[in-house]
């Protein structure tokens, strides 16, 4: 038995607290839709085991998840000091490049290495520049060669390899880096569905990433992380760049004025939605069910704004990689999900601009199966129908069929969209009684429910597009 229907869709990030098989098994059961594996924390021998598990568990349940690899992109990190140290407000402190270990030196200032070798340059006196997400905060006073030498500001400890974020700044690394590479090919060796790449800038830095993809013989897609003002200001040319995006809120709320948040969470949503393109809404979701086991109330409404806000997916990192609630906190967001789903919608979105003939068909028939309380069956062998009809944002279920098994996991990442992989015959409407039996044997429809069928149709021996309204037998 499947779960209800559920117009959007849950992401977990795998990790420590879900990696047994057991727990994924809870995960998979309770409705999670795509296992994202964070490439910040794992190594390749670990992301094989994992996706072999996740693979053995969907086979035992039947049900079936997505992989997103989730790739690092250009960071910053310090690097190693001898032990964590405490920092002191007003400490003058020193960022150096090729210099080893941090130390302190004989002027008695403390230093630590970065893995950058541009960060004086990239870098202006008057500065900021965050350590460790943002806790710690320093003023660039004063460059000289590789060593940039700041004021702390606001103080924090220091370990080893720490993330260093420099708002505003434009940093001059690859997109696509040695170590991205090499995780890449490991995700494209694994068959994985999505990747997702953090801190892309600018569309050339997809446009990188969708080459190296196909050189290396992989339909996979692109999500973009956005996580910078630089991300911002190209928005709309990244999202046409990419196959998706996601607004990475944690690096977001530390790169721009946290009060810009919402409006950079709508404004990227509604561009992805009027461009056809599936969003992401992702981090500190449920963050308090780390430790938790329920949400606090703020966190509530931040998923209910959400999923009103039409986002494809909601996601869970911390939550479910070291929380002690990670099937809580599926079964909370579907809940919630459930709930702000019945809420009544526009019948259809308004603002996607479907100018094609074919297109403006799909938008006719997403109407009737509207007015008609029907569901809509959609067959596809790119994707591209299903992806509009996603993105009209129905009130009704979309089952998309498809007999290809990579579009098959990737249409699991589409908000309102159920897939199934079922093979198609060169008989078309056998095609249409199969996906049918398929329907009625997996609970989603019974015998009289009204469809709403978008399939090509033999009109004497021309092949039409057509919409159709039928009945389950
Ligand atoms: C984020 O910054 O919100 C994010 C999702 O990125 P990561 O967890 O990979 O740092």
């Amino acid at each position: 038995m499947h779960k209800p229907f559920q117009k959007t869709k849950v992401i977990f990030t795998v990790g420590p607290a879900t990696q047994d098989e057991e727990t994924l098994k809870a995960l998979i059961l309770a409705g999670a839709d795509i296992c994202r594996i964070n490439m910040a924390h794992a190594d390749h021998s670990w992301t094989r085991e994992i996706i072999a598990r996740v693979r053995k568990v969907c086979h035992e349940t039947g049900r079936h998840i997505a992989f997103m690899m989730d790739v690092k992109g250009p960071e910053i990190r310090t690097g190693d000091v001898p032990e964590t140290f405490a920092l002191e407000k007003g400490e003058i402190f020193d960022f150096t490049y090729g210099l080893g270990i941090g130390g302190t030196d004989a002027a008695g200032n403390r230093r630590v290495d970065v893995n950058y070798p541009d960060l004086a340059q990239d870098l202006n006196v008057g500065d900021t520049v965050l350590v460790d997400s943002g806790l710690i905060r320093m003023k660039v006073l004063e460059i000289e060669d590789q060593r940039v030498r700041c004021e702390v500001l606001i103080p924090g400890p220091i370990g080893n390899r720490r993330h260093i974020n420099l708002p505003g700044i434009r940093v001059n690394l690859p997109a696509l880096t040695k170590k991205d590479q090499d995780d890449v090919k490991v995700g494209i060796e694994q068959g994985i569905a999505y990747f997702a790449l953090s801190f892309v800038r600018e569309p050339a830095d997809l446009d990188t990433f969708h080459t190296f993809l196909a050189e290396h013989g992989s339909e996979a897609k692109v999500i973009a992380k956005i996580e910078d003002q630089q991300a911002i200001s190209n928005l709309e040319e990244i999202i046409v760049a990419s196959d998706g995006l996601m607004i990475a809120r944690g690096d977001l709320g530390i790169e721009c004025p946290f009060e810009d948040l919402p409006q950079i969470q709508s404004l990227a949503i509604n561009t992805c939605i009027r461009h056809t393109k599936p969003v992401i809404v992702a981090t500190h979701m449920l963050e308090s069910m780390i430790s938790s086991p329920l949400p606090t109330r703020a966190e509530v409404t931040d998923v209910t704004n959400a999923i009103r806000e039409q986002a494809d997916c909601i996601m869970l990192s911390g939550e479910t990689t070291i929380g002690k609630y990670p099937v809580e906190c599926i079964e909370t967001m579907n809940r919630i999900a459930l709930r702000t789903e019945q809420e009544p919608t526009d019948i259809l979105r308004r603002d996607i601009p479907l100018d094609l003939p074919k297109s403006k068909m799909l938008r006719s028939a997403a109407y009737l199966a509207s007015e008609m309380s029907a569901a809509i069956v959609v067959f596809t062998r790119r994707g591209i129908y299903a992806q509009k009809l996603s993105s009209l944002r129905p009130n009704v279920p979309i089952y998309a069929f498809t007999d290809q098994a990579l579009l098959f996991r990737q249409l699991l990442l589409l908000r309102g969209i159920e897939p199934f992989y079922m093979d198609f015959d060169h008989d078309h409407e056998t095609t249409i009684q199969k996906a049918f039996s398929a329907l009625k044997a997996s609970k989603w429809s019974k015998s009289g429910d009204p469809i709403i069928t978008i399939t090509k149709m033999y009109a004497g021996a021309e092949l039409i597009d057509s919409t159709q309204i039928r009945e389950i037998g």
